[in-house]
């Protein structure tokens, strides 16, 4: 059976805390899809195509790497891509507090689908997309903290 994990998250944008977790993944799994989950009633810095280019720009040397979006449950998405795993990062303790929640929903609305959790790199943990945006609000250089050659224009 093919391994399938969807990366699930808003990306609003891709940090280098999200590719660090995605490239180490890619030895675990024969796919990995980076799914970005819409909701209508967010507001988002980045619209959709441009959050989805920037994470397809990303990976485009990474064939086993996949973008795409997703509206509804992250679990019903995962069923119908045939996924065999749910990858997720980890930076601290509340992140597993959080995430040991949703894991456990998870299980019970479709037990099939593992939650693979990978601990991001020490240097990496107090990335986040909230910092990064705060950042280019307020005319600030977010280059480093965001994935080689992005275009942060929106
Ligand atoms: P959302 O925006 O929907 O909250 P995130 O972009 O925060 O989603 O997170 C998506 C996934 O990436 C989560 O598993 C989160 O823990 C992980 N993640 C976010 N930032 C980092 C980071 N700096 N290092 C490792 N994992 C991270």
């Amino acid at each position: 059976m093919k391994r399938i994990a969807v990366f699930p998250g808003s990306f609003d944008p891709i940090t280098k805390g999200h590719e660090d977790i995605i490239l180490r993944a890619i030895p675990l799994f024969d796919e990995i899809i980076v799914a970005i989950g819409t909701n209508s009633s967010k507001n988002y810095y980045f619209d959709l195509e441009k959050r989805l280019e920037m994470i397809r720009y990303t990976f485009r040397n990474e064939p086993k790497i996949k973008a795409e979006t997703y509206t509804g449950l992250t679990v019903d998405y995962c069923k119908q891509v045939n996924a065999t795993h749910l990858l997720r990062g980890l930076r601290t303790s509340a992140d597993f507090e959080f995430e040991r929640s949703i894991a456990h929903i998870n299980q019970t609305l479709y037990p099939e689908l593992d939650t693979v959790f990978l601990l991001s790199l020490q240097e990496y943990s107090a990335i986040n997309s909230t910092i990064v945006r705060d950042i280019l609000f307020n005319g600030g250089d977010a280059s480093r903290f965001v994935p080689d050659g992005l275009d942060l224009s929106k």
